[in-house]
């Protein structure tokens, strides 16, 4: 890293953080020939994803927007924003190790629901609810219904 006091390209670094939910690293460095300090951050490079909406028109990735739809679905949830940061890391941890670059919005929406299945069937309905766009009546009675079916079988006594 050039030195932005003397322009000598020789440092060391002498001390290394991540900050922004890990999102970035902070590098303190010190410039061999003059000593003195700066600081570098390092991100991840923001991958280049687009979303194919059901009509097939094609929107770039937006974090935010996702973590918007599973917080209004988790709201008054015993969910806390740090769990659903981490489902949506996990997702973009998923694509980014597949290297894609295109993927369905319905896909998302499938990884999502799979996450609140586990954790909360209130935000689970919620969210499957707005995001399947519910075609009739009877898709979304039988969402409720296998949902129910889940409670039941948690609430068989164990042997
Ligand atoms: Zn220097």
């Amino acid at each position: 890293m050039k030195c932005p006091f003397c322009g000598c390209e020789q440092d060391k670094v002498v001390d290394s953080r991540s900050s922004k939910e890990g999102r970035a690293v902070r590098r303190r460095r010190e410039c061999l020939e003059c000593a003195k300090r700066f600081t570098t951050y390092e991100y991840v490079e923001n991958f280049p994803l687009n979303i194919i909406k059901s009509d097939q028109r094609r929107e770039p990735y937006d974090r935010q927007k996702l973590l918007t739809g599973i917080l209004a679905a988790s709201k008054k949830r015993p969910i806390s924003m740090k769990k659903i940061e981490s489902i949506v890391d996990k997702i973009e941890n998923e694509l980014e190790k597949e290297a894609r670059t295109e993927v369905p919005s319905r896909e998302i929406g499938q990884y999502v629901m799979d996450e609140l299945y586990r954790l909360d069937d209130v935000a689970y309905v919620r969210f499957a609810s707005v995001y399947r766009n519910f075609k009739d009546k009877d898709e979304f009675v039988s969402e409720v219904k296998e949902l129910n079916a889940k409670e039941d079988s948690r609430q068989k006594p164990i042997r």
